[in-house]
């Protein structure tokens, strides 16, 4: 870890505000990073003051003057180059991602990969990014419309994709034209860091300015900051819907964009159609992988009652082999949670969970002894429950299962939907009348809406988000772009003559 944490530029103690390659001195509170994996403290960063954050917001406008100027597909060629050092660093990025956030080597491995992805998508956007061209009703004019960059793009991230989540948003605000300032979550700013280190590398190469990717670590006053500020015109913000209910309002107050991407409560229905061998992989993966923490973890299986006792029985079984443990060690499935206070959550949402009525097939608990030092180890639990139990309603950020039996189809898309979220859905059948009415307009109303896949593990050529308290928010793929842009209508007139619309009369 020494060696790749030497890599990214990161000593025992780091500034987390730089506007590229200046590292300002930070002058803020200093918070230590531990890693979740042993307990260990990797290193200390200083975060963002006020006085930080203003120096950052005035070297980001400045950059933004020149940057809007630079051609889409010449900040496309800089992406490009991004996704090459990516590609470069991603075996010591993907470690670091596994070793400070917790999740399983894969899968900081995935992540990273995600952000190459995402740079792909970005360069071939770059040359894109077109509005449509309308037919005038008057004689001699043509109207169309284009698209311009924002500014400042203010991103909050959430710590469980500590550096996927940036690069959904930078690299499509860079090419639209627009600079960033990223305040990562105050649980992983070393990976945020390690981002910034690979970013200002490539940007000095091509001489790009100073202040198009700028880093502001702190907590959430830094991000409170961001929302309030009517020099950022979009705050890009992941986290918990607690916290999108802030920003959003406090973006609302200013008239400001507020991209808000929130908590989940994500479901799957086992019809009685399913292929439930098939089925298994993708209801354990969704449930146990990140430990709980994806925001598309499956927390909610409505089964249906003639596969019910079948499918229980599979799962449990699962649940045996499942192998917790350090998630650097590719053999485990299941790593730890972020900190004790997750822990703690996730104990007190089983303690809930009981009092409500809800039975647990599978038992949680936290685990000690060798290997579980940090004390961040949970062992994932599945619950009999019902869909209307408050605990149920609730995103818990830990691995806990809850099954709901059904009889009709009608009533297992109602259970799903029953939730305050609307993240991510999937429907587990080989019937295709059932599929298509879940996909239909009185279906799912998440976001994502899968058949015969999980709810997690989205791929980036989609919009990602969801709707209800998930925020209504859209990243990553399709034409999630246009939120970091602003659209202008444009009427030209090469007649000799002035006529206005609606056929007004206006002679003198
Ligand atoms: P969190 O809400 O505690 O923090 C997220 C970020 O918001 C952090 O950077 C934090 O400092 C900042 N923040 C907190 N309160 C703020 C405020 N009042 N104003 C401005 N900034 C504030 O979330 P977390 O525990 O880091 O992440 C877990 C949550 O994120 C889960 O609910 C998960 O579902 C959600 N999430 C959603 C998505 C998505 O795309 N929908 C993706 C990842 C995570």
């Amino acid at each position: 870890m020494e060696q790749i944490l030497q890599q990214f530029g990161i000593a025992g103690s780091n500034s987390g505000v730089s506007t590229g390659s200046n590292i300002l001195k930070a002058n803020g509170t200093v918070i230590t990073s531990h890693s979740p994996v042993d307990g260990k403290t990797i290193a200390s960063v200083t975060c963002a003051s006020r006085e930080n954050y203003d120096e950052v917001i005035k070297t980001a406008q400045s950059a933004y003057e020149a940057w809007r100027m630079w051609p889409a597909p010449r900040r496309g060629e800089v992406v490009r180059q991004v996704g090459e050092a990516l590609r470069a660093n991603k075996e010591a990025l993907g470690r670091l991602v596994s070793y400070e956030m917790g999740k399983s080597l894969q899968e900081g491995y995935g992540e990273v990969q995600e952000m190459i992805d995402i740079c792909d998508f970005a360069v071939g956007l770059s040359r894109q990014l077109h509005g449509l061209t309308m037919h005038s009703e008057r004689p001699g004019h043509r109207m169309y419309e284009q698209w311009h960059p924002l500014g400042i793009v203010g991103i909050i991230s959430a710590f469980n994709f500590p550096v996927a989540v940036w690069s959904w948003n930078s690299m499509l605000a860079w090419v639209c034209g627009d600079v960033c300032i990223w305040k990562p979550s105050e649980k992983t700013p070393l990976t945020a860091i390690a981002c910034q280190h690979i970013a200002a590398k490539v940007f000095a190469a091509n001489g790009v300015p100073e202040g198009v990717s700028c880093l502001v670590v702190g907590d959430r006053e830094v991000g409170e900051w961001m929302s309030a500020d009517g020099r950022v015109p979009l705050v890009s913000a992941t986290g918990s819907t607690r916290m999108g209910k802030a920003v959003g309002a406090a973006v609302g107050a200013r008239l400001g964009r507020a991209l808000l991407e929130l908590g989940g409560n994500n479901a799957i229905i086992i019809s009685k159609d399913a292929d439930l061998d098939m089925s298994l992989v993708g209801c354990v993966f969704g449930a146990v992988g990140t430990a709980g923490q994806r925001c598309t973890s499956t927390r909610r299986l409505i089964i249906h009652e003639s596969v019910y006792e079948a499918f229980k029985t599979k799962l449990v079984n699962a649940y045996k082999q499942l192998r917790i443990g350090n998630p650097l060690d590719e053999h485990n499935h299941v790593g730890p949670l972020i900190d004790k206070d997750a822990v703690h959550a996730y104990e007190k949402a089983i303690e809930a969970c009981k009092k409500e009525g809800g039975k647990f097939v599978v038992e949680g608990g936290v685990l000690e002894g060798a290997g579980y030092e940090s004390g961040c180890y949970v062992k994932p639990a599945i619950a009999e429950v019902k869909n209307e139990y408050q605990i149920v309603q609730h995103e818990t950020f830990a691995p806990i299962l809850y099954l709901i039996k059904f009889s009709e189809l009608e009533e297992a898309i109602a259970l799903q939907n029953g939730v305050p979220q609307g993240l991510s859905s999937a429907i587990m059948t080989l019937n295709l009348r059932e599929a298509e009415q879940f996909l239909s307009q009185a279906g799912s109303d998440c976001g994502i809406a899968n058949v015969n896949i999980g709810t997690s593990g989205a791929e980036i050529g989609g919009a990602f988000g969801g709707e209800k308290e998930t925020g209504g928010g859209r990243e990553s793929g399709s034409d999630a772009w246009k939120a970091y842009m602003r659209r202008q209508t444009n009427t030209i007139n090469y007649s000799t003559k002035l006529p206005l619309a609606q056929g007004i009369k206006f002679d003198f």
